[in-house]
């Protein structure tokens, strides 16, 4: 080796070489491990679904693993009731039903939540030295973040069922818990789209909706008192399900962030009503805040339904009702535009365009809320779903299926939430696939 380093192949040749060597040496050790256990146990077994199996024979299994393909030689049961065999052996290990081991699965996860799935396949293969297909990186990560979901869910419903109380978060306990909620839509495949009425120009969607909450926390105000998020305080969750249940995932991650111990709860989101129905259904207590920015947007659109009237004086009337926005009037706002004579289908859509701020009035206080010290924008919800959504799933080109969209989310919120050793340990949640 040390000739080698001298002969000018440099030191990569010499570090590959090895790592090589220590992972054949590796995988010996690991196939004796393995077969340290026949993974005999009796003449029968329980088969799951109240039966017993029978003993048939001993069988190999072929399973890729961080260390290179090995082979597992087990006993091999069958269940005359069930019409199904099985190996117990391989429920113990995890690898019931697959071909990856959990800790090349784990790997092979975490690249295909970062990165399209063939490139995720390279950089395994780059990284790691195991070779795969892209298609098997997709559809392996795509399963486990679909068990993920399922874990997700069965703590939301213990949660909000109150069969689990969360304990107060660790350490001093945070002043303000931000609950913040928006929705974006992701390319999916024409299949997921039947029945939903959509944006395109033939009526038909091309996106479903999903559903994204952010929760963080907030304790402290920076010298000019603008309010300052908790470092690393940020935790996500996204959905393609209904608002109903959605609202059950978003209560649960609320609680488990500490809802039920935090002084003050604030509830962010953009006007749309299926929100604040959730919002008084699970925290009727929380201060319920129309995220300025969405707010914003919907001043310009008035501003471009009244340019017809306003002329020249277009941006300096935005710029007055703005100012009014940000002091909450919503009063003066809606003021404003009414002192233009419209009628027709012109009159129907201002009313449309000021029923917003109407309806939302009580959470467009945003002087009072700033003066309370508290966040009036959601731009961590936004954030989230641009890096959360937007930089993996909605890719030029990209047409999902939703279940293989939300495995895939689900992996990209757990990663965000720092929750992946958490979440993706728990035994026996890897489905078969
Ligand atoms: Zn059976």
């Amino acid at each position: 080796m040390a000739a080698s380093l001298g002969g000018g192949d440099g030191i990569e040749a010499a570090e590959l070489a090895i790592r090589a060597g220590l992972t054949r040496l590796g995988r010996s050790v690991l196939e004796d491990l393995l077969a340290a256990d026949s993974g005999y146990r009796g003449p029968r077994a329980d088969c799951g679904a109240g039966h017993q199996a029978r003993f048939v024979s001993y069988r190999d299994k072929a399973a890729d693993t961080v260390l290179g393909p090995v082979t597992l030689r087990r006993a091999w049961y069958h269940c005359a009731a069930c019409g199904h065999g099985f190996a117990p052996r391989d429920a113990e290990l995890g690898v019931a039903g697959q071909t990856m081991s959990p800790g090349l699965a784990k790997m092979t996860d975490r690249a295909a939540a970062a990165v399209p799935f063939a490139a995720a396949a390279r950089l395994v293969g780059e990284l790691a030295g195991i070779t795969l297909t892209g298609k098997r990186a997709g559809r392996r990560a795509e399963a486990d973040g679909q068990a993920a979901a399922a874990v997700i869910e069965a703590e939301a419903a213990a949660i909000t069922g109150r069969t689990v109380i969360p304990l107060p978060p660790a350490g001093p306990l945070p002043d303000i818990l931000y609950i913040a909620v928006d929705g974006t839509g992701v390319p999916v495949i024409g299949a997921e789209t039947e029945g939903h009425a959509g944006k395109a120009e033939d009526g038909k969607a091309r996106t479903r909706e999903v559903k994204l909450c952010c929760c963080f926390t907030q304790t402290s105000l920076d010298e000019d008192g603008h309010p300052v998020r908790d470092p690393h305080s940020s935790s996500y969750l996204a959905t393609f399900a209904p608002a109903a249940k959605f609202g059950i995932l978003m209560a649960g991650e609320a609680r488990r962030r500490g809802a039920g111990h935090i002084r003050q709860l604030v509830f962010l989101g953009d006007g749309a009503a299926w929100i604040w129905n959730l919002a008084s259904q699970h925290f009727p207590q929380a201060t319920a805040i129309v995220d300025l920015y969405h707010a914003r947007e919907h001043l310009h659109e008035l501003a471009k339904l009244l340019e017809f009237m306003l002329g020249d004086r277009k941006q300096d009337w935005l710029a007055a009702r703005l100012d009014e926005l940000d002091d909450g009037d919503v009063g003066a706002i809606c003021a404003a535009a009414r002192t233009f004579p419209l009628t027709g289908k012109k009159a129907d859509d201002l009313d449309t365009a000021l029923g917003y701020f109407e309806h939302n009035a009580h959470r467009m206080q945003y002087a009072r809320f700033k003066s309370l010290g508290m966040f009036v924008g959601s731009g961590a919800v936004e954030a989230g779903c641009k890096a959360i959504v937007g930089q993996r799933c909605k890719l030029s080109g990209m047409r999902w299926s939703v279940p293989g969209a939300a495995g895939i989310l689900t992996l990209r919120c757990l990663e965000a939430s720092d929750r992946w050793e958490q979440i993706l340990t728990q035994p026996g949640q890897t489905t078969a696939a």
